[in-house]
């Protein structure tokens, strides 16, 4: 059976968290916003109860939690929702990076359209973007900072942390998108100065079609943010429509058990990338790893098969593996991956990298016996 290796696109659903969302399907009924009987008051009840599980697990308050249909709206309101404020204050600068998942490359692309004056900067071959080469472009005018913490396709962990103890006395706001280490590295978040976070439950054992803005909140007044759409006002009034009680919930559970198992679970995806390279290593291939290791999340490994399309590689290995050659959003027809250009790596080693991802369920014997299988294939392609 082939060992599902993809868990940068989408982790599978915890079964704790499953059996959560089942209860509330079963026993909930009512919108957590009517206000006019006990079947709304219980499932405002779940949704709260939830909300503090996220807060836990990132050390906010609660107040400061909105739930979102994923990280890609999380983002579009981070960014687009700032459109009053910087016509308010005058500012209109944006900076970003060249590696930020679409959702946010998109995002600042159209406010760049729309008049913002955006930089947008690039990694070196390590795969990170230097502190200071964000902090050196702030100025007068800056209004927003976005950087990822983690990115889904190389594993690599960006300087958030500096980068937010540079803005913290500035007066320009830090946009982080947790989406690939939310659950993960949970102690370097709780140490990150930031206004707003960005992710989605179903990377982290979690449901689909549910995710978090967090919004800190500065001298106990909200950050001057925007709905970018118009409804109801749920969620505060940030994100209309009706809170999916049952999904926000599993978000909620997903949450509970990433605080309660985090540090096995590190462990855990450690053996993993040390058996793999292993494995790599003893392959008799060529081979890069892709992205300076030093500063890679442990459940992530990008490497360059040298002279081997990743392309026939994942078709000949199916059975095997479920892997990737980059990230879901931009994979449904080749061209090689914009993270991987902008580290300046030449196409041809771009066209020959796999992205292998991992977690708590993934078994360390059968991914054993899968990734040699995967790097058999790979050897009788070029031998
Ligand atoms: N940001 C990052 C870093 C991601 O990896 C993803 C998912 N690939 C997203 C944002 C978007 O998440 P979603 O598709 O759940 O909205």
């Amino acid at each position: 059976m082939s060992v599902y290796l993809d868990y940068n696109a989408s982790a599978p659903i915890d079964n704790d968290v499953l059996n959560r969302m089942i209860e509330v399907y079963r026993t909930t009924i009512g919108n957590p916003d009517s206000r006019t009987h006990d079947f709304g008051d219980n499932a405002r009840s779940i949704v709260e109860e939830a909300r503090k599980r996220v807060a836990e697990l990132l050390s906010v308050d609660s107040t400061e939690v909105y739930f979102t249909s994923g990280a890609t709206e999380s983002n579009n309101i981070a960014i687009q929702g700032l459109q009053e404020y910087s016509l308010s204050s005058g500012k209109n600068h944006i900076i970003t990076t060249a590696i930020e998942h679409k959702a946010v490359l998109e995002t600042v692309k159209h406010m760049a359209q729309i008049g913002f004056e955006v930089d947008i900067v690039a990694p070196d071959i390590s795969g990170r973007v230097s502190a200071e080469s964000i902090t050196k472009r702030v100025k007068p005018n800056t209004l927003l900072v976005s950087v990822m913490h983690v990115n889904n396709e190389t594993g690599i962990i960006q300087p958030v942390k500096e980068i937010g103890e540079y803005l913290s006395d500035k007066d320009v706001l830090f946009h982080i998108d947790a989406t690939q280490s939310c659950g993960k590295l949970v102690k370097e978040l709780k140490n990150i100065k930031y206004n707003m976070l960005s992710f989605s439950a179903h990377k982290m054992g979690g449901p689909q079609g549910i995710g978090v803005l967090v919004m800190r909140k500065n001298n106990g007044k909200r950050l001057p943010v925007n709905p970018i759409a118009y409804g109801g006002q749920q969620e505060n009034g940030i994100r209309p429509g009706t809170v999916p009680v049952a999904l926000v919930a599993g978000c909620g559970e997903s949450c509970r058990l990433a605080l309660m198992n985090y540090e096995e679970i590190n462990v855990h995806s450690k053996q993993i990338k040390g058996m793999i390279l292993k494995e790599i290593d003893k392959s008799g291939l060529e081979y890069q790893i892709v992205g300076d290791q030093e500063y890679c999340i442990d459940s992530t490994l990008n490497v360059a098969l040298l002279g081997i399309s990743s392309e026939a590689l994942m078709l000949s290995s199916k059975l095997y593996c479920g892997i990737s050659n980059g990230s879901a959003c931009t994979s449904k027809s080749y061209s090689p991956s914009y993270v991987l250009k902008s580290m300046g790596i030449p196409d041809d080693i771009i066209s020959s990298s796999i992205r292998i991802s991992w977690g708590k369920n993934t078994d360390l014997e059968e991914t054993k016996r899968n990734i040699k299988e995967l790097l058999n294939t790979a050897y009788k392609m070029i031998h």
